[in-house]
C-alpha cells in the first residue's frame, strides 16, 4: 500500500467513553463480541478497534467533507472487532455499509448497553407509602427510616404515594387506592418489587393487599413503636393457631377472626360459626419477624380453604382483623379471587360497639352462573 496521510490519533478520554458506550463489546450488529478477552483462553487481551463511520479522511471509506471535523468526533466512532473494521472498509464491501446503516448500528448498539446495564433490578425496590389520618394525626414515613428497613436493597428514585388523609369515606378511599395501583403498578412492564409501607386504617391496607394480588412481587413492612423503625427483627418468635367450630358445620355464613395485635370480643360479633387465626399471645408485640407473616399467610390460606371445604363455595365470610398492617395487607393479597367465598369485612367504630361491615373485600366469582 501507499503511504497515506496519518490517522489521528483519538485521545484517550474519547476512547475511554466509547468503551464505555459500547460496553466493551463490538458494536456491528449481531456481532456483540467481548473485545478485552481473549474468546478462548479467556486471558485480559485488548482487542478493541475504533472505526470511524465517516472516514477520518475524504478519500477513504465514507469519506467526504466533513471527514477532518468528524476524525475525533465520538459520534461518529464506532467500537468494533477486527473483523467487522476490516468488513466495512473493505472495498468489496463498503457500499453495503453506508452512514445512516453504521449510524444505526452504533445507536441500537449503545442504547441496548445503556438499557440492560442500567437494570440492576434485583437490588432495587420501588416504595410504596400508604397513610390515612390516624387518631386525626398524618403520620410520617421517614425516606431513611424506609431505606434502612429495606436493605440490602435500595429505595428506587421515584416512590408512590397513596395518601389517604383528606379521603371522606372508604369508597372514595378505595377508588384512590385502585386508581394508583392500576395506574402505576400494574401498567408498569418492568416487574419491579416493591416494598409496601403502611400506616392506615386496617381497611385501607387490606385492601391494597387485594388490588396488588400476587400479580407483583411485594413485600408489606412493619412500624415498630417501641423502636421506631421499620427493620423485621431475626430470631424465634410467636406461632399461629387455627381454631374451627365443631358444630354448625352446615351453615352458609362464618365468621373468620385474626386475632394478632388483640383478641376480638365475640359478643360484639355476628353470631355465626367462628373459625379464626390467632397469634398463640395476641399483642401489639406479637408480630416481629417475616417469617412470622409467611406463616400467617400459609395459616389463613388453610382456614379459608377449610371454609370452602366444609361450608361450600357458596358460603360468607365474615372476616373481622385485629391485627398490624403487614398481617391486614397479606390478608388482602392471600385472597384467591378464582376460588374464594364472598367475604365481608368488618371493622368496629368505637368500643363496646358491635362490629359493622363495612366493605366487600372480595365478592365470589359464580362460576355455575357463567356457564
Ligand atoms: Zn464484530
Amino acid at each position: 500500500m501507499e503511504k497515506k496521510p496519518k490517522r489521528p490519533t483519538i485521545p484517550s478520554k474519547t476512547r475511554e467513553q466509547l468503551y464505555i458506550k459500547a460496553g466493551g463489546r463490538c458494536e456491528f450488529r449481531g456481532c456483540n463480541k467481548y473485545l478485552f478477552t481473549d474468546g478462548v483462553t479467556r486471558q485480559p487481551r485488548k482487542m478493541a478497534n475504533i472505526a470511524h463511520i465517516v472516514s477520518w479522511t475524504p478519500t477513504g471509506p465514507r469519506g467526504n467533507e466533513n471527514s477532518e471535523k468528524l476524525a475525533k468526533d465520538i459520534s461518529n466512532l464506532m467500537l468494533t472487532c477486527a473483523e467487522h473494521n476490516n468488513l466495512i472498509d473493505s472495498n468489496e464491501y463498503v457500499d453495503e455499509y453506508p452512514v445512516e446503516l453504521l449510524q444505526q448500528f452504533k445507536r441500537e448498539h449503545e442504547e441496548r448497553i445503556y438499557r440492560v446495564t442500567g437494570m440492576g433490578q434485583e437490588y432495587g425496590v420501588r416504595i410504596v407509602k400508604m397513610y390515612s389520618k390516624i387518631q386525626n394525626q398524618v403520620p410520617l414515613i421517614g425516606d431513611k427510616d424506609v431505606s434502612e428497613a429495606i436493605r440490602p436493597y435500595y429505595p428506587l428514585d421515584a416512590g408512590i404515594n397513596i395518601d389517604l388523609t383528606q379521603v371522606e369515606n372508604i369508597e372514595e378511599a378505595q377508588k384512590q387506592i385502585k386508581r394508583t395501583v392500576d395506574l402505576h403498578i400494574l401498567s408498569d412492564e418492568k416487574e419491579e418489587s416493591y416494598g409496601i409501607f403502611i400506616m392506615a386504617k386496617i381497611p385501607y391496607a387490606c385492601y391494597l393487599g387485594y388490588v396488588l394480588g400476587n400479580k407483583v412481587k411485594s413485600e408489606a413492612f412493619q412500624f415498630f413503636r417501641d423502636t421506631q423503625d421499620w427493620k423485621w427483627r431475626a430470631g424465634e418468635f410467636g406461632h399461629f393457631t387455627i381454631l374451627k367450630p365443631t358444630e354448625r358445620l352446615d351453615e352458609q355464613q362464618v365468621d373468620l377472626l385474626v386475632e394478632v395485635s388483640g383478641n376480638i370480643d365475640c359478643t360484639l360479633i355476628p353470631e355465626y360459626p367462628i373459625y379464626s387465626v390467632r397469634a398463640d399471645s395476641p399483642g401489639f408485640l406479637f408480630l416481629q419477624s417475616k417469617e412470622q407473616l409467611i406463616e400467617f399467610r400459609l395459616k389463613f390460606r388453610e382456614v379459608l380453604s377449610s371454609i370452602r371445604e366444609i361450608h361450600g363455595e357458596a358460603c360468607i365470610v365474615h372476616l373481622i382483623v385485629a391485627a398490624p398492617n403487614p398481617v391486614t395487607f397479606e390478608i388482602g393479597k392471600s385472597i384467591m379471587r378464582n376460588i374464594d367465598p364472598t367475604i365481608l369485612l368488618y371493622d368496629k367504630v368505637q368500643d363496646d360497639i358491635k362490629y359493622k361491615e363495612i366493605m366487600c373485600l372480595h365478592k365470589r366469582i359464580n362460576r355455575t352462573e357463567d356457564i
